[in-house]
């Protein structure tokens, strides 16, 4: 006669199987401002291409925990390989502009986020899928055009953090994660917005868990 145990044995083994093909629940799509990057004590250097558009830039996409945890840095047998994105350069360099310094060309940004991040999503994206899943959910939220048609503009005034988020999720249909982070006076301002995608990569979903952090209630958006 077969015992419950030689019944469930298989079960929890299929069950471990599958869940170690998938070491995160679901992507952190992180968006930045780059006036709030670039006025801070620390400057910024605009890319060898040229200065970047006033518009929000790709930071990158993230396997993330519900958590909070996250794995990094997960196959080193993966280096980035410029040969892979060829034909992504050019909206690489207007849609995820480095503003690191010294100027570059973006490689190093695009190599970090890559080898940091898409390689511990090897199950669902190779380099080329990573790198255009991201450009398409840039051109998919449209950011900037919600919050201008809300009033909101990077013209360095004050906007109630409560606005920026609400204008947000009325164009996405989810409420968004803002990291703010001080300019030179120290006030404190709009840096990142974070959404959240399922872990296959293919729609935007409720966040699970929201980075921990506070803005000020009231924060500046600064020009660019
Ligand atoms: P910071 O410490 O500046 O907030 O973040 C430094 C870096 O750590 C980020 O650029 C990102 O690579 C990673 N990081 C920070 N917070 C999170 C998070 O909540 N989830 C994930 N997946 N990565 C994070
Ligand atoms: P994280 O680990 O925070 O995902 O990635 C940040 C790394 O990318 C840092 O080493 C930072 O110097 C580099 N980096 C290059 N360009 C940029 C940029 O435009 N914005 C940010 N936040 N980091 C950049």
């Amino acid at each position: 006669m077969r015992t419950a145990a030689s019944l469930c044995l298989p079960i929890l083994f299929l069950l471990a199987a599958v869940s170690s093909t998938q070491a995160y629940d679901f992507f952190y799509f992180v968006l930045q401002w780059p006036g709030s990057y670039c006025d801070t004590k620390q400057s910024c250097c605009y890319p060898s291409s040229g200065k970047p558009e006033a518009d929000f830039g790709i930071h990158g996409l993230w396997p993330n925990n519900n958590d909070g945890s996250y794995p990094s840095n997960c196959d080193s047998s993966k280096p980035f390989d410029e040969s892979k994105i060829r034909g992504l350069l050019s909206s690489l360099q207007s849609d995820w502009p480095t503003l690191a310094c010294p100027s570059n060309d973006g490689t190093n940004f695009w190599a970090h986020e890559w080898e940091k991040h898409g390689t511990c999503a090897e199950s669902v994206f190779d380099e080329y899928r990573y790198f255009k899943t991201a450009l398409d959910l840039k051109t998919q939220l449209n950011l900037l055009q919600p919050l201008q048609s809300a009033g909101i503009q990077p013209d360095g005034g004050s906007y109630s953090l409560q606005s920026i988020k609400n204008a947000i999720e009325e164009s996405v249909g989810y409420a968004p994660y803002i990291e703010c982070n001080g300019d030179e006076s120290g006030n404190s301002q709009l840096y990142q917005v974070y959404l959240c995608v399922d872990s296959s990569g293919s729609q935007l979903i409720e966040c699970p868990i929201f980075p921990r952090g506070k803005c000020n209630s009231q924060i500046e958006f600064p020009s660019f």
